[in-house]
């Protein structure tokens, strides 16, 4: 669970969504683990037969409230069958498509595509301001106490921070321990003021790192929110090729890689493709947007009939590779994540993916 908040940040994940343990118990030791994109019965009869102890899905296998477990239909009997077996169940559904190096990312990568931005950021990370004084004997500590903590992050430095020279004055009070001064006299102390940036969501722990580090009984130190904000996520990608290709191209080449059988498309001129922009699953309510950032074509699934009339109004060219074939991908890809995560930790676990899922789709 730690290694899917790592790859899928549940902040991420869009409000009516429902990612996270479905089924099971936080504490649940895991030994083998299979990643799909649909919890289905042939998911679950596999992970019965090969043993796994945890399915981790993209669709979120209970996604509406339950208001009954009936073992006669299919979604209770595969509730009682996961029970029985003591198979965990987890997604990592709008979260993944949202995260950096998620499923809208995999499908960039497999298109080549570069200067790759969100198409719509629903997230943009608070960023706070820690001020603290410290005596200048203590500056290089605290410095790098907090930087070790995680703040000071600007791109790709790191322990950012500045610091100004100034003179500290206060008065201990009857019941303090001073580190510098006497009770009951005004101390003056050279002291520096030093400050850095951070995300809100590390501020405790930066702040904890700080004050372990700060010699003084009573740190003294200030937290600003700012206006600026910093890293950020969404859904869809807009990024450009490597070189220009004609459209019938540009769909085959997108039919290929998915490998699957069928896209559908609408064509509503001749201009040739660079800059591409997509959402993997249901995307459509993003073709706006993505005529409004300039792009050459448009690629998602489960596109219906006015959405493919509203790409001929906007003139943009659409193709259509259906939801399975715009998410099949992320189990193997998820699977792989994983085990990069899991070796890196010395985890002993298996994870392998789901090779059979089939799009319920065939065309005659
Ligand atoms: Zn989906």
């Amino acid at each position: 669970m730690e290694a899917m908040e790592r790859i899928a940040p549940r902040i991420l994940a869009e409000e009516w969504d429902n990612p996270g343990l479905l089924i099971g118990d936080p504490a649940q030791k895991i030994n083998k683990i299979i990643t799909c994109l649909d919890v289905n019965e042939a998911v679950v009869n596999e992970a019965i037969e090969k043993k796994y102890d945890m399915i981790i899905s993209h669709h979120p296998f209970i996604f509406h409230a339950l208001k009954k477990i009936r073992t006669d239909l299919p979604m209770g009997k595969l509730i009682q069958k996961l029970l029985k077996n003591n198979i965990a169940v987890f997604a990592a559904h709008t979260n993944l498509d949202s995260a950096k190096g998620g499923i809208n990312d995999m499908l960039c990568e497999l298109w080549h595509l570069h200067n790759v931005q969100m198409l719509n950021v629903n997230f943009a990370e608070e960023l706070v301001k820690l001020a603290v004084f410290v005596p200048k004997s203590h500056a290089k500590a605290v410095r790098l106490a907090i930087g070790k903590a995680g703040a000071g992050y600007i791109g790709n430095y790191s322990y950012c921070a500045f610091e100004m020279q100034g003179m500290g004055h206060f008065l201990p009070l009857a019941g303090t321990n001073p580190y510098i001064g006497e009770i009951g006299k005004i101390a003056s102390v050279d002291e520096v003021k030093l400050e850095t940036i951070l995300p809100a969501k590390i501020k405790d722990r930066v702040v904890r790192a700080m004050v372990k580090a700060h010699p003084y009984e009573e740190a003294a130190y200030e937290i600003y929110p700012l206006k600026m904000t910093g890293e950020t996520a969404g859904l869809g990608r807009i990024g450009e090729l490597e070189k220009v290709v004609p459209f019938e191209e540009f769909a085959a080449m997108v039919k290929d890689t998915l490998q699957i059988d069928h896209i559908r498309l609408v064509r509503t001129n001749d201009r040739e493709i660079k800059k591409v922009a997509l959402c993997s699953g249901a995307g459509a309510e993003f073709l706006s947007t993505a005529k409004m950032r300039g792009a050459d074509v448009y690629i998602t699934g489960d596109v219906k009939y006015h959405e493919a009339q509203k790409a001929q109004e906007l003139n943009i060219n659409l193709i259509d590779a259906g939801h399975f074939g715009t998410e099949y991908l992320v189990a193997k890809a998820l699977a792989g994540k994983l085990d990069t995560y899991a070796k890196k930790n010395k985890w002993n676990i298996e994870i392998s993916y789901d090779k059979v899922a089939k799009d319920p789709f065939v065309m005659l």
